[in-house]
């Protein structure tokens, strides 16, 4: 029998209601002949609460116990679902991570799948029975409880599809699929038809939090026909799929942001070869996320050197520095840190043979008056970091200057 994996996201399976419409989505995909693998999150809400409890214990948590404390969120709503599916009178089975098992590293918090293996749900399928399995959960090399980092139930989701063999991965959310931009930021957004695993990937990676970067990497290299739907309406959704399979051709097909992004500009560094290598290893050491970097041209031996990170890391980030400082490893003459800057990017891989795309994006801009802190630039994507209050505005006046309201 054919096999498909549905996921459903958060305000999907707010509340009981709610499950018994997924579970009703469900039921039909079973009556459509599908062995169905279903793949939950935690109520919406849920893992936030949890991860507030955590953090309200224990300033410095043991990533341990937080996954520990953040997994059960995902564990209550896999067991409803079974329920649920159970009363409609489909035959259902609920699986925490573990159980599977779904193998992971030891990388707390943020774990990465090593292993699913598929042997025990081979043979439930084969019984007549359809899974429930707990999203964003796995279990690591010592035995714990392994979180995929948050929004890791697509990854789960994807990676069940994989090691299953199914056809499709059906993401079920609370948008109807993936848009030219995120559309709580602009009316003009447009739900695309289908879109590139790579341009997929760009945007996730670059804010758009409608998939984890992980789930389209994993889709992409395992060749997982991803779909993104609505769970509340029905539609086509969007299809996340090889190039090859797109016939129109876009230059730019979507603009992602990233809200809380922060720029640290170290000031007149004292330049000579294997500086930049001891300011970024500390930083790395420390695990902040660096970004953006930028290196100006320097005078007299002395050079500016100007990142970015998430807003959250900067006091992890300052401490790495003023520690290399201290052991004499590099040396400054300020440290200027803006923490009111966000991150806006196009995306598109028509780019790669469309000349003056990039000086379409700064011209736009420039006619809203948003300046342009930091660029980067790669082959299907421009990013700058702007003042955060321009954001929105960033984000329309982009939409517009590439017509992407005109997209279908
Ligand atoms: P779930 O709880 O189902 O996993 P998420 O909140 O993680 O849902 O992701 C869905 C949200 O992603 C949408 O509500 C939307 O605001 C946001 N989003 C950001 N960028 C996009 C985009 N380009 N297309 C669609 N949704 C986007
Ligand atoms: N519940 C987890 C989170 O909120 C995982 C997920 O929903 O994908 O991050
Ligand atoms: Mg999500």
């Amino acid at each position: 029998m054919p096999r498909l994996v549905m996921k459903f996201g958060g305000t999907s399976v707010a509340d009981l209601e709610r499950i018994r419409n997924a579970a009703t989505r469900v039921r039909r995909e079973v009556e459509n002949g599908y062995e169905v693998c279903v793949v939950v999150s935690a109520m919406s809400g849920k893992t936030n609460e949890l991860v507030g409890w955590v953090r309200d214990t224990s300033v410095l948590y043991d990533a341990r116990e937080y996954d520990a404390v953040v997994a059960s969120g995902e564990n209550v709503t896999a067991g409803l679902m079974a329920l649920t599916l159970q009363e409609m009178g489909v035959p259902a089975r609920s699986w925490q991570g573990w159980q599977v098992p779904l193998r992971t590293n030891s990388m707390h918090g943020g774990a990465r799948i090593e292993s699913i293996d598929t042997t025990m749900l081979d043979q439930k399928f084969s019984e007549g029975l359809h899974a429930v399995v707990a999203g964003f959960q796995g279990i690591s090399p010592e035995g714990r409880i392994a979180t995929l980092g948050r929004g890791g139930s697509d990854t789960s989701a994807v990676a069940f599809a994989a090691a299953l063999g199914a056809d499709r991965c059906d993401i079920y959310t609370d948008v109807d699929g993936v848009y030219t931009t995120d559309p709580r930021i602009t009316k003009k957004a447009r739900r695309l038809d289908k879109i590139s695993y790579e341009e997929m990937l760009e945007l996730a990676s670059l804010g758009a939090k409608v998939l984890q970067t992980r789930s389209v990497e994993l889709a992409m290299r395992y060749k997982v026909r991803l779909r993104v739907l609505s769970s509340f309406s029905d539609g086509p959704g969007t299809l996340v799929c090889d190039e090859e399979e797109i016939l129109e051709s876009r230059v730019v097909s979507g603009i992602a942001h990233s809200r809380d992004e922060a720029k640290l500009t170290l000031i007149s560094v004292a330049d000579r070869p294997g500086i930049a290598a001891a300011i970024f290893g500390p930083l790395a050491e420390a695990g902040v996320n660096v970004d953006m970097i930028v290196q100006n041209i320097g005078a007299d031996a002395r050079t500016d050197i100007t990142f970015s990170c998430p807003v959250d890391e900067v006091p992890r980030a300052r401490r790495a520095l003023e520690e290399a400082v201290a052991e004499g490893q590099i040396d400054y003459r300020g440290l200027d840190v803006d923490e009111e800057v966000a991150k806006v990017s196009i995306v598109g891989i028509g780019m790669r043979s469309h000349a003056g795309v990039a000086h379409k994006m700064f011209a736009a801009l420039a006619s809203e008056s948003v300046n342009i802190k930091v660029i980067t630039t790669s082959e299907i994507k421009v990013s700058v970091l702007v003042d955060r209050k321009y954001l929105e505005l960033a984000v329309q006046a982009l939409h517009d200057a590439f017509e992407l309201e005109k997209i279908s």
